[in-house]
């Protein structure tokens, strides 16, 4: 008969204490209990996604290996996010662990794919710094080392896969591990969405405010999923106040500059923007490179120099993809057991490279293609004049550059003649608004689509 779940974890535990450092026992293994076994697994309930994460990061083996010696068995570890705690992510109990044994796990069979924890090693350690990114991560720094002191909210803000999320796990990693005090509560604005409504729902709205405003670290990822939900922004703003007048430390991340978010209220823009703004912008070659080095470096095996730089010359946009293609290729070259080929590993990828591919062009391209469908020269796309025959060519070049780049309004503007993000924006509304009333615009604009790769 099988070991029940919570005397295989009570053993564990045991081991743990033996042999790790009574502050990394006592914050991270103390509060874990036994759901339950599920096959081979043993389903440990964590109180958040955060803690999970960093356990499969940092204690993986030692885990495994007390398990082992508690059950006699090879036992798989699954985490579960306690739901009594599913709704804002408070991080481990950073205060310090209850002093009482852990919960018993509930009864019954359980759900392990449930809230799984992927595996993430977002630390400053593993974050390569380059020109694209410096400014953030010493902002990030800065606030890692005095939360509340150094700039307040920090913002940061970027496009997909260049490691927002990493930089916010990054500050609250640093933070957990080095004021074992401070209550660190990490989300993303759809959890503290959902978490609200559940609040309201379940008429434990007191709960979750209170949960968020006793943080001394709020750390929320892609708010800009709080655009245009105007009970979750008054709810938000009360919250931003309530930490900032106590001087607890704002961390934000969003996926473009906030002035370029429809339906923010002005009240929160100007808040966000009251204290550090940081971007980060997509990396160079040779910080594409090192990322591959590191990474191939982390997973322990050896990639040819000619793969990785092959891999850092096609894959510029999205560091998430370039770790994805690297992946890809380790775990192929782990199948067929020797080093794969620069064309096998171009066939392997043809997906990944087309999905670069279809991000890849640039405002110039898109500059000269549309200067030349107009006939007009290159140049009049960032002149100052503005004669009637090229004031819609620019529109749609700064219509296309919005749709089809990951550069902000600023940016566009910019290689626009200098112009402010303002003047982008209203370009883009005014080709979408003639679109919509004229169908040989709309005819244009499509045929500009297909020539651009659209
Ligand atoms: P975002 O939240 O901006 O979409 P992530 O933080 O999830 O992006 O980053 C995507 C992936 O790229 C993650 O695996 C992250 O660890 C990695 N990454 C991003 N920037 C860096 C960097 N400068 N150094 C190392 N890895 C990075
Ligand atoms: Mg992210």
């Amino acid at each position: 008969m099988a070991i029940s779940a919570e005397s295989v974890w009570g053993a564990a535990q045991e081991h743990l204490r033996a042999r790790l450092d009574p502050d990394v026992y006592s914050l991270w293994m103390a509060p874990l209990s036994a759901r339950g076994r599920n096959g081979d697994s043993l389903v440990l309930e964590v109180a958040n996604e955060f803690s999970g994460t960093w356990l499969k990061d940092n204690y993986a083996g030692v885990l495994q290996e007390a398990l082992t010696a508690a059950s006699g068995q090879q036992l798989e570890i699954c985490f579960h996010v306690s739901p009594q705690d599913s709704s804002p992510a408070l991080a481990p109990a950073a205060s310090g662990p209850p002093a009482a044994e852990p919960a018993k796990a509930p009864p019954g069979p359980t759900n392990a794919d449930e809230h799984l924890v992927c595996d993430l090693k977002n630390k400053f350690e593993t974050f390569v710094v380059g020109n694209n990114n410096s400014f953030a991560h010493a902002a990030a720094m800065a606030v890692a080392q005095a939360p509340g002191r150094a700039y307040n909210p920090l913002f940061v803000y970027g496009g997909v896969g260049l490691g927002k999320t990493h930089l916010l796990h990054a500050i609250a990693y640093h933070v957990a591990t080095h004021k074992k005090a401070a209550r660190v509560a990490y989300m993303s604005s759809e959890q503290f969405t959902n978490a609200y409504i559940e609040g309201i729902q379940t008429s434990q709205l007191g709960r979750f405010r209170k949960k968020c405003r006793q943080a001394d670290l709020l750390l929320i990822d892609d708010i800009q999923f709080l655009a245009g939900k105007e009970r979750i922004q008054e709810e938000f703003f009360h919250t931003f106040n309530a930490l900032q007048e106590a001087g607890k430390q704002i961390v934000l991340t969003c996926d473009r500059p906030v002035s370029e978010l429809p339906n923010l209220e002005q009240r929160l823009v100007s808040r966000f923007e009251g204290g550090l703004v940081a971007d980060l912008q997509p990396p160079d070659g040779a910080v594409r490179l090192a990322i591959l080095r590191k990474k191939a470096a982390g997973i322990g095996v050896e990639v040819p120099g000619e793969i990785l730089e092959f891999l850092a010359d096609r894959i510029r946009t999205n560091i998430r993809r370039l770790e994805g293609a690297l992946n890809r290729v380790v775990s192929y070259g782990a199948l067929i057991g020797r080093k794969p080929s620069l064309e096998s590993v171009e066939s392997l990828l043809r997906e990944i490279l087309h999905e670069e591919g279809r991000h890849a062009i640039s405002i110039e391209v898109i500059q000269k293609k549309v200067a030349e469908h107009f006939d007009i020269r290159l140049a009049d796309m960032s002149r100052r004049r503005r004669p009637e025959n090229i004031v819609f060519p620019r529109q749609s070049a700064m219509f296309f550059s919005r749709q089809m780049t990951a550069r902000t309004m600023n940016a566009i503007g910019e290689a626009f003649g200098g112009r402010d993000h303002g003047t982008v924006l209203h370009a883009c509304k005014l080709v979408q608004d003639r679109m919509e009333v004229d169908p040989q615009v709309r005819d244009v604009v499509g045929h500009l689509e297909k020539l651009l790769g659209g």
